[in-house]
């Protein structure tokens, strides 16, 4: 093993805050020169294979021609404008390219900074439409399933998982929710109707508080990675409509062929009132969300008290995100995904099957390009990364799940070499 202590740079340790890092005792962070395809290159020269897209994002890869050339082709134009007064062509190419991909009813699209904010503005979304509908402002609340997660900002996080979210951290802090179990019914399993109850009988007791429904379709991500059976969705969706509930769905980890298909209401057929879309959107070349929704969800805002929706970010539509996130959708469309993201999910299950053997793991699962060995105790993320980084591979634990999701144009080779390392550290 190589020693990379030459990597841990003590000044930004002393003064850069890192993702939920303490100051007085941070986890180590390695210096990246550049990285290029799957190929993440640290300051010594070193080279590591990606495992996790940079959380979910560079699912071209990094450095990629056509998305560099499409930024260069837009700067030249412009970087940014204002979106309250003016309008541009990336924009309005994006929207045009989105709603070629989403659910069919959705029509009106608002662009967002993040994922977070993103949730944040559907939340927004359907309050404000909620209560212009029902003309009660006590039918604001959220109920979701446990597990979940949905950001870091103050009503994503109130969304997220009670436990292995930050509701500890910030306690009577966060507006409370609504939560029920998290669908029992795993995606590969036969469906069972119980697995519904739990929320039937929280929108059958409470809807008349509750502007929406807010869940992440299939795969529950950072809160669990849990993938649980479509049936829940067309069940949740029949019992929104019964109950004048909103629906919105959070696809933004799922979004843009994570689960093998473009997006991930699609295992269901069943359509969300809202949807959020963010990662995958800008390839991870800059941040960028989207919110969509209906017609009748935004008309119905518009008539309401405000009569506007209540948000406008400074940096709305920013044109050199919009280009990326053109460049990207068209890289897709180039391609035959649906067998791409089945070919890659093949490699993953087949060379992580052997995980399931060992003691210390509990379950092995794959979806997509998701691969997830649970282990029965939680993992030392410092430790384990030490040793990803010295063994060539980068994959970031979190709990007691190790996972992948690399880009989708990793070889064939460098996969299973990902795979086969990750389970020798295992
Ligand atoms: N929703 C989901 C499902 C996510 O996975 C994430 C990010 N991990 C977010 C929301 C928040 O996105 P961001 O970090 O861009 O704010």
């Amino acid at each position: 093993m190589t020693d990379h202590n030459s990597l841990h740079d003590d000044w930004d340790r002393e003064h850069l805050w890192h993702p939920y890092t303490s100051t007085i005792n941070p986890l180590p962070t390695y210096k990246v020169d550049s990285a290029r395809g799957t190929s993440i290159r640290l300051a010594d020269g070193t080279e590591l294979i990606d495992g996790m897209s940079s959380w979910w994002c560079t699912i071209h890869g990094y450095n990629h021609p056509a998305i560099n050339e499409a930024i260069n082709s837009q700067v030249s134009k412009m970087s940014h404008v204002m979106f309250g007064g003016f309008t541009h062509e990336p924009a309005i190419e994006l929207g045009k390219l989105l709603l070629e991909i989403v659910p069919p009813s959705m029509h009106n699209i608002f662009y967002a900074d993040s994922g977070s904010v993103a949730v944040e503005v559907a939340m927004k979304m359907a309050v404000q439409a909620a209560i212009a509908k029902s003309g009660d402002h006590k039918k604001s609340n959220f109920v979701t399933i446990r597990s979940g997660y949905h950001g870091d900002t103050w009503n994503a996080m109130s969304v997220c998982d009670p436990v292995t979210g930050m509701h500890g951290a910030f306690g009577p802090a966060l507006p409370i929710r609504y939560f029920v179990e998290s669908p029992s019914v795993g995606f590969y399993d036969e469906w069972h109707h119980d697995a519904i109850a739990p929320l039937e009988a929280t929108l059958k007791e409470h809807h008349e508080e509750i502007a929406a429904l807010i869940l992440e379709p299939i795969v529950q991500g950072a809160g669990g990675m849990r993938f649980y059976h479509p049936q829940y969705l067309v069940e949740a969706r029949n019992l929104c409509d019964r109950y004048g509930v909103l629906l919105i769905f959070d696809e933004i980890a799922t979004g843009f062929w994570r689960t093998g298909k473009c997006f991930a209401w699609e295992w269901a057929g069943v359509e969300p009132d809202i949807m959020c879309i963010g990662k995958g959107l800008t390839a991870g070349y800059l941040t960028m969300s989207a919110v969509l929704t209906t017609r009748d969800v935004a008309d119905t805002i518009s008539r309401g008290e405000a009569g506007v929706l209540m948000h406008g970010p400074t940096f709305m539509a920013n044109p050199l995100a919009c280009a990326i996130a053109c460049e990207s959708i068209k890289l897709l469309h180039g391609q035959d995904m649906e067998a791409r993201i089945k070919h890659i999910e093949t490699i993953i299950k087949r060379e992580l099957a052997p995980a399931a053997s060992l003691p210390q793991v509990k379950e092995v699962r794959v979806l997509g390009t998701i691969g997830v060995v649970e282990m029965k105790e939680p993992v030392n993320v410092g430790e384990f990364q030490k040793k990803c980084v010295a063994n060539g591979i980068w994959v970031r634990p979190f709990g007691r799940n190790v996972y992948i999701m690399p880009p989708y144009v990793i070889t064939d080779s460098d996969l299973t070499t990902l795979c086969r390392t990750l389970i020798s550290i295992i």
